[in-house]
């Protein structure tokens, strides 16, 4: 990639966005503009209504210089996490605050025409409720459950369940939306809202989701690593032993021995009937003796599998959501302990084991956040302001 020093007006959003300058004399110590060139960038973001001014900020006396801020309400983003059984909804103005947000028991085996008919009908009505339209809506964000080719959107070949296989997202949505749309693996949309928002102080991490199935996502310096064909991550199907058959056709896959769908089978053996995730973890609640043992066991075997992981890319944490993760200490101290215990001498030096900290709601904040990103790109804003009278209802879909 050339290194082209960008003057336009989406650096200075960045910027702000991100919170690191958000003052005129911030932003010129960040950039090295002239104030007149940062002028001129503010002119064309306020003029598009994409930042307001959020009146004056007074901490260092005298007269409080002005600050800026993304202008939040001037649209809405849909967010959308599709999971293996279950899905969740939102809505969230500009900066990924949820307005409103549902849920259903529905999911990736319910197939692409079903699944995106419910969210269509669910957005409208939750569009209803807050008084606005598919006019209103500038970003759609959704986490799929398999890997996606980021820059096209289409969900890559092949998948483990084919329906999915080639899936144009936004294909499946009302062709009145004017809206950027940004697709994504599930266990990757966690990752960028726990990371943003869970903690930002580490940068290089390895994320699971452990619900039925098992996801992986890697963090690398501050950005998810998509991998050549967006499928890095894929610890799932780790060769663990063992002779359960996978769904990926092959046998002894970690997935067969640690996921939610191992426990629900071995818990199936054992005479106690689950459907969820959840389920497993309200049985495990409820002091079930049985559901403590696997769950051990499956932190365990996640831990051995992450062991090669942790040595080949030394990241500062790992960080372990997802339903079954809810479960808490019984599911995540085995994970730690196996890594702190057998890690390389090198990789498990300040290593962290941690819980996801923002719980069923990271998957649509992370969806919501993907959208936003999308939308606010800087070299997009940059172009699409610079000869002024843009507006952000202008800027969806070109
Ligand atoms: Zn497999």
């Amino acid at each position: 990639m050339a290194h082209v020093i960008s003057t336009g007006s989406g650096v200075v959003l960045d910027l702000i966005r991100s919170g690191e300058a958000t003052t005129r004399t911030d932003l010129i110590s960040q950039l090295g503009w002239s104030r007149i060139t940062l002028a001129r960038r503010l002119d064309e973001l306020l003029n598009a209504a994409i930042i307001v001014s959020a009146g004056q900020s007074d901490s260092r006396g005298g007269r409080p210089p002005e600050e800026f801020v993304v202008n939040k309400d001037a649209g809405l983003l849909l967010a959308m996490d599709i999971g293996g059984s279950h899905s969740r909804l939102a809505i969230t103005d500009l900066v990924s605050t949820i307005l409103l947000e549902d849920e259903a028991d529905i999911g990736l085996g319910h197939g692409p025409d079903d699944i995106f008919d419910w969210s269509c009908q669910v957005f409208d009505h939750m569009l209803a409720q807050l008084g606005k339209s598919r006019a209103d809506v500038r970003g759609i964000g959704v986490g799929v459950p398999g890997p996606v080719d980021s820059a096209s959107g289409r969900i890559a070949s092949p998948q483990l369940n084919s329906q999915w296989a080639d899936v144009v997202v936004k294909d499946y949505f009302p062709a009145d939306y004017r809206a950027v749309f940004a697709v994504d693996r599930d266990v990757n949309i966690l990752a960028v809202s726990e990371h943003r928002l869970g903690w930002p102080e580490y940068d290089d991490a390895i994320v699971l989701k452990v619900g039925m199935g098992i996801g992986c996502s890697l963090v690398l310096n501050g950005r998810v690593y998509h991998g050549g064909r967006g499928g890095a991550g894929d610890v799932a199907h780790s060769p663990v032993g063992g002779t359960e058959r996978c769904l990926c056709g092959r046998t002894g896959c970690l997935d067969t021995v640690a996921s939610g769908s191992a426990i629900e089978r071995e818990l199936r053996a054992l005479g106690a009937s689950v459907r969820t995730s959840a389920d497993i973890v309200a049985l495990a609640e409820s002091g079930h003796e049985g559901v403590a043992q696997l769950l051990a066991q499956a932190g365990d075997q996640i831990g051995r599998a992450l062991l090669d992981p942790v040595a080949l890319l030394n990241p500062s944490v790992v960080v372990v959501g997802g339903n079954i993760a809810q479960a808490g200490p019984v599911f995540l101290d085995p994970i730690r302990e196996r890594l702190l215990r057998d890690a390389t001498d090198f990789s498990r030096r300040d290593l962290a084991v941690i819980p996801a900290k923002l719980g069923h709601q990271a998957g649509v904040i992370g969806a919501s956040l993907i959208a936003q990103d999308a939308l606010f790109e800087a070299d997009r804003i940059s172009r699409l302001t610079r000869n002024g009278g843009a507006s952000l209802a202008q800027f969806g879909d070109e």
